[in-house]
C-alpha cells in the first residue's frame, strides 16, 4: 500500500511509550500529556466503547450509532 508508506514518511514523530507517529512535534508532546498512558475514562453510553476524549467519544457516537450528542452532556 503507497498511501501507508507515505503516510509513516510524514510522520516523522514517534511517541517512544506506544509507537503512535505523529507530524509534528507539537501533536506528540499533546499526545504524551493528554493521551498516553492515561485510561479512557469516557464510555460509550450505547456500547462498550471507552474512549480518553469526549470529542472522540461524541464523534464516535455520531458516526458509530448515528447520535448527535452535546459535549457538555458526556460526564
Ligand atoms: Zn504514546
Ligand atoms: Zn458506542
Amino acid at each position: 500500500m503507497k498511501l501507508v508508506v507515505k503516510i509513516l514518511k510524514n510522520l516523522p514523530f514517534r511517541c517512544s511509550q506506544c509507537g503512535k507517529r505523529y507530524k509534528q512535534k507539537a501533536n506528540l508532546n499533546r499526545h504524551l500529556r493528554y493521551e498516553c498512558g492515561i485510561v479512557p475514562k469516557y464510555k460509550c453510553p450505547y456500547c462498550s466503547h471507552m474512549t480518553k476524549r469526549k470529542f472522540s467519544l461524541k464523534m464516535h457516537i455520531g458516526v458509530v450509532h448515528n447520535v448527535v450528542v452535546d459535549c457538555d452532556s458526556i460526564q
